[in-house]
């Protein structure tokens, strides 16, 4: 693995292009990272995989304004780039794309990647446009960075299924790599969007994974009726008042359709507000 330096900052395409042609000159593989910034030590897990698999590492950092809703949380979304610089340092990616909006879209964009199949349940029920706002934000920044790999979080469960269905039907010559969820001590899956959440909704946000939890140890306990395993979690949301749920679900991991039995590997899938945080989690239930 490259020893760590600090990384060279570009926010232009065109410096971004100089920057990995001259990677490219020196026959370096490239991993990417998009992210929106506001990191934590899950977006830092997938640098590390990057800096393990590739020789130069590009992390993004962009709030895409494509996939929020007219009503999400855009213009509040935690910007910290000083602490994002900082973090990536420590890691140590080898670039760091900062674009504007401007530079990504601009006034005459009018090209927009639209998926079906996989980016209609689920977060695309909830989230319309929010599948088409990321599919055109990952097939750019794959353009502009052209990485042999590229790296996304299972936090995202059905976005890394969305972008993997893209690279498939695009035939995008890049490798998708699917990093494991990283939680703080007491369960809750790290987001950028936890800092919103006040003391008490941060304590009944902890029912999402609890909830996972309790369905992986029921299907470890033999149980492989959906519907008994979704009752016996819903029972846990009871106790947390500030946690509206909007969807939890068992699906088909492969095409997220609902499953009624657990005949295999089970995706177990959850979106909440906690408050007026939306947070999302998932678990795969080995059945
Ligand atoms: P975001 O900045 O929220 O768009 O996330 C950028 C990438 O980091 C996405 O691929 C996410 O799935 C991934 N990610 C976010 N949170 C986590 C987490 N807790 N563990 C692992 N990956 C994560």
């Amino acid at each position: 693995m490259p020893t760590a330096t600090a990384p060279e900052i570009v926010t232009t395409r065109a410096a971004l292009r100089t920057a990995i042609d001259a990677a490219r000159a020196r026959r370096r593989s490239i991993g990417l990272v998009p992210t929106m910034g506001a990191l934590h030590a899950g977006h830092s897990s997938l640098i590390e995989a990057a800096r393990r698999e590739c020789d130069f590492t590009v992390v993004t950092i962009f709030v895409n304004p494509a996939q929020f809703g007219p009503r999400e949380d855009f213009q509040r979304y935690p910007r910290t780039l000083e602490a994002d610089l900082a973090a990536i340092g420590k890691v140590g990616a080898d670039l760091v794309f900062v674009p504007d909006v401007g530079e990504m879209y601009g006034p005459q964009h009018a090209t927009f990647v639209e998926m079906q199949g996989v980016a209609l349940p689920l977060e695309g029920a909830a989230r319309p446009d929010h599948f088409r706002g990321v599919a055109t934000i990952v097939l750019k920044l794959f353009n502009l960075t052209t990485p042999d790999r590229a790296y996304f979080g299972q936090k995202d469960f059905q976005q890394s299924l969305v972008i993997r269905r893209l690279v498939a039907d695009l035939d995008l010559p890049v490798e998708v790599r699917v990093c494991p969820i990283v939680r703080e001590t007491d369960g809750l899956a790290m987001s950028s969007r936890n800092v919103y959440l006040g003391p008490e909704e941060r304590k009944q946000a902890i029912t999402l994974s609890r909830s996972l939890h309790l369905a992986a140890e029921s299907v470890a306990a033999g149980e492989r009726d959906a519907e008994a395993i979704l009752a016996a979690m819903r029972e846990l949301y009871r106790n947390a008042p500030s946690v509206r749920l909007e969807y939890l679900v068992l699906a088909n991991p492969d095409t997220l359709e609902l499953v009624s039995q657990l005949t295999g590997p089970t995706l177990a899938a959850v979106a909440a507000f906690v408050g007026k945080t939306r947070l999302i989690d998932n678990q795969i239930l080995l059945a």
